[in-house]
């Protein structure tokens, strides 16, 4: 189901440079329909938006924006043990992300001279979730949680309608446990434009986070600079690294974790024993047999995956740092041992019991991470991505006195006389 080869610095060449092209390239014809929705819904707002959903997702939704009371329902109406799980997520979602909050600070000098950094929460963020089989609670809560912790202010979600055109109630329930604070029923590169440059009825907002197919992914990455957004994710991806102390079954479950996302999901094994790879391989024929998603798995598998079987550990981590996957897990004998030298991974899961999906749903680190290999300079989302900074400056007039000659100088060297002169000006009449 997935083909194996020696990483020998040969063999594994061909197989890097298919996951090296995965970036994420804009569709030209797919940039030019999108181009046309945003147009039409800057120019048109929320009639636009109407129109494009009729057309999309079928009859218009049952609301445009969904009553609060509607929201309230669906959180009361909610089966008391998935409720409690999420709120058990939050919590543990909630104290990783306040250990991320930052402060603000000035320098107080001795000359009177005040130096700060002022920090606060973007006023207004929009939350885009998928629609259809995509519709994650669990995407709401990373999004959500640490947006409020930076203390954006309101937090707009939209979402597609589901087929009846009523809303997903999980989605709701989420939604009202994070305290989201508005919810429209708009989906696609239409919702996108419209909390980008705000409809009568749409706020626009600062930031927009989330993911989404194609469309969605596309007016994000075609808005930005109108509006800051997350990030543009590609299809996932986890690497283990595996040592002959691994248990092959752990192991192919948790690839399989992942290549059930998408056909285009990456999951690959690197190892320095080839008696686990050949055990991982009977553990995924047995075990994809009972689960949901076998098409999907297996053509992910077959296609994006591969086991690379490397000669020493040491090798296996440069491998797995040169890949610079969204996930990495490590299933070497001592783990620990390793975690100071895996520098290029979103999210990095250490030792057998620690379980990618442990990080999806529940552990507290964020899961929306980076992908296509930008983990070798992206982050993952954080309280910072919803943080603001602005440094300020107060300066007494002997203060300036003392530093005035460097400005002059420096601005002039740069051939901007009115910067210097603005200098200058204040000491005219001395
Ligand atoms: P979606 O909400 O992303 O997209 C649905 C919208 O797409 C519709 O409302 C419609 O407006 C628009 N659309 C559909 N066909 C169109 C067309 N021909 N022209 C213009 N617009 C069109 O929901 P989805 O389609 O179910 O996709 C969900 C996506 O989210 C998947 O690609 C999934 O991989 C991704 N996802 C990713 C993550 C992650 O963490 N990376 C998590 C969840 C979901």
């Amino acid at each position: 189901m997935m083909k194996k080869i020696y990483a020998n610095g040969t063999d594994e060449k061909a197989f890097l440079e298919q996951l090296a092209k995965r970036t994420g390239e804009t569709d030209k014809r797919v940039s030019q329909i999108v181009t046309e929705i945003i147009e039409t819904v800057r120019a048109g707002g929320d009639q636009a938006v109407q129109k494009y959903t009729k057309q999309f997702d079928g009859e218009l939704p049952q609301y445009y924006e969904v009553p609060q009371e509607v929201i309230e329902d669906a959180l009361n109406e909610a089966d008391e043990d998935f409720v409690n799980a999420l709120l058990d997520a939050m919590e543990n979602i909630a104290d990783f992300h306040n250990r991320q909050r930052e402060n603000s600070f000035v320098n107080a000098l001795p000359n009177g001279v005040l130096l700060g950094q002022r920090i606060r929460g973007l006023k207004r963020v929009g939350l885009y979730v998928p629609g259809g089989t995509a519709a994650y609670p669990s995407s709401v809560l990373m999004n959500a949680i640490p947006a409020k912790i930076a203390g954006v202010e309101e937090i707009i979600m939209v979402t597609p309608p589901r087929k009846d055109g009523t809303p997903n109630p999980d989605i709701l329930v989420a939604a009202a446990i994070c305290g989201v604070d508005r919810v429209f029923l708009s989906g696609g590169a239409q919702a996108i434009a419209a909390l980008a440059y705000g409809t009568e009825q749409i706020p626009r907002v600062d930031k927009i986070v989330g993911p989404g197919n194609i469309y969605v992914a596309t007016a994000k990455k075609l808005l930005y600079g109108v509006v800051d957004i997350d990030m543009v994710a590609g299809p996932s991806e986890i690497l283990v690294l595996a040592d002959d102390t691994a248990d092959p079954a752990f192991v192919a479950a948790d690839l399989m974790s992942q290549a059930e996302h998408d056909k285009l999901a990456s999951s690959i094994l690197v190892t320095t024993s080839e008696k686990l790879a050949d055990a991982v391989l009977v553990e995924l024929e047995k075990q994809v047999q009972s689960l949901s998603r076998k098409e999907i798995i297996e053509a992910s598998l077959r296609d994006q995956g591969a086991i690379l079987i490397c000669d020493c550990v040491d090798c296996a981590v440069e491998l797995a740092n040169a890949i610079a996957p969204e996930h990495l897990e490590v299933h070497l004998q001592n783990p620990m041992e390793y975690l100071g030298r895996l520098d290029n991974a979103g999210s990095v899961f250490l030792g057998q019991y620690a379980s990618e999906p442990l990080g999806d749903y529940f552990a507290g680190p964020n899961h929306v991470l980076p992908t296509s290999g930008t983990a070798r300079f992206f982050s993952p989302l954080s309280v910072s991505s919803f943080l603001k900074r602005s440094g300020y400056v107060y300066y007494t007039k002997e203060a300036l006195a003392d530093a005035k000659d460097d400005i002059v100088l420096i601005a002039e060297r740069e051939g901007l006389t009115a910067h210097a002169n603005a200098i200058k000006v204040r000491f005219a009449k001395d």
